[in-house]
């Protein structure tokens, strides 16, 4: 893409050939000249003059022919004759200003008859850029020609230029939006558990930090709440790794499914997972806590429960303190025989 504007500037900024006779045009940039005559004489003529490397003589015998050879090429210049019978030179350049892809093309006419005021006028009405007497010097008619096609390689040299850039920029937009979106995943996955999709131990912490940092944290209460999965490791000793994998993404479904608003549930690390109840004090999260654990469900046939340990945050009690007092409670479930919850509420 860079290159392509790199290519296309540099074409802009080579110098401009001063001469019809000095235009050096690749054979990839044709430049095509289109002559309208009633007389073959004259047509040949003009090709024969201005034919070579790069530019192309069309020679049209009527406007009719004109016309179909302008749907076919994009002209850098049309000769028109004026006098020629059915459609004059005048009509022609009428039609041509109508239809879009000839109306930007620069006509010169060619007359015989010199020196008719009116008529001139008529031709520069018509979109005439100039008004030649037959015949034509040579020398006149190439110069003429060569401004006419350097001009036209100008253009062209700019429109390119514009389609690379709006090219570039369609490029650069493209590319902003995968970024924004690769941006997005990253930051996703960054706090999202891989294997379950719910809040890593990273953000579940965060948002817990966040809960104690609430200003209405002395209005409200915060209640902790870690879960350990029971005797997990024969789940995967007998069923496999895989399995067990499908239990912990069961066991999350179905506790999410009970969080309110504005809880929510994170993985601590392998078969632990935390709960953040704001507003919810210790005996309301141990009755959530014990609803979660009564409708548990075997995954496949899979019979599993688990254990759980809550504590309320205190006034100004640290994250770190109230994380050690729920790790008690939950290692008290454990030792009471697991698939139970405990709290300080049992006098702990
Ligand atoms: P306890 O009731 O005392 O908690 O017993 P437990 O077997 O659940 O505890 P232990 O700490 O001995 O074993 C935890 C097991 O959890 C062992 C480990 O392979 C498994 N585990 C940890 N992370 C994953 C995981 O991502 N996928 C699977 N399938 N198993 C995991
Ligand atoms: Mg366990
Ligand atoms: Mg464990």
């Amino acid at each position: 893409m860079c290159q392509a504007w790199q290519r296309s500037r540099r074409a802009n900024c080579r110098s401009r050939p001063t001469s019809f006779r000095e235009l050096q045009l690749s054979a990839r940039e044709t430049a095509y000249i289109l002559h309208v005559d009633d007389n073959p004489d004259n047509l040949l003529s003009t090709k024969l003059l201005l034919d070579r490397p790069g530019v192309e003589v069309v020679s049209a015998e009527s406007a009719a022919v004109a016309l179909e050879q302008l749907a076919q090429h994009d002209f850098a210049l049309a000769l028109v004759d004026v006098n020629m019978p059915d459609v004059n030179g005048f009509q022609l350049a009428e039609s041509m200003r109508e239809t879009a892809i000839s109306r930007e093309v620069p006509i010169i006419f060619l007359t015989g008859a010199s020196g008719d005021a009116a008529r001139t006028f008529r031709g520069y009405e018509a979109g005439a850029v100039d008004f030649l007497v037959k015949p034509v010097h040579p020398q006149v008619l190439e110069s003429k020609v060569g401004a006419f096609v350097a001009l036209y390689l100008q253009r062209k040299s700019l429109r390119d230029q514009k389609d690379d850039c709006e090219r570039l920029l369609r490029a650069n937009q493209r590319m902003a939006s995968e970024l924004e979106r690769a941006h997005e995943l990253a930051v996703q996955a960054a706090f999202t558990d891989e294997l379950t999709g719910i809040p890593n131990r990273r953000h579940i912490l965060k948002l817990a930090q966040s809960a104690l940092n609430d200003p209405r944290r002395h209005s409200q209460p915060v209640s902790l709440a870690l879960l350990d999965l029971d005797h997990f490791k024969r789940v995967n000793d007998t069923h496999g790794h895989a399995v067990g994998d499908a239990v912990l993404r069961h066991f999350c479904d179905h506790t999410q499914a009970h969080l309110r608003t504005g809880q929510a549930m994170g993985r601590m690390g392998g078969e632990e997972f935390l709960l953040l109840l704001p507003g919810t004090e210790l005996a309301e999260a141990c009755t959530a806590l014990e609803r979660v654990r009564h409708t548990l469900e075997p995954h496949a046939s899979i019979a599993y429960t688990f254990s759980a340990g809550v504590a309320q945050a205190r006034p100004d009690e640290t994250l770190d303190a109230v994380l050690e007092r729920a790790d008690r409670a939950l290692y008290v479930s454990k030792e009471r025989g697991r698939d139970c919850t405990s709290s300080e509420l049992m006098g702990l």
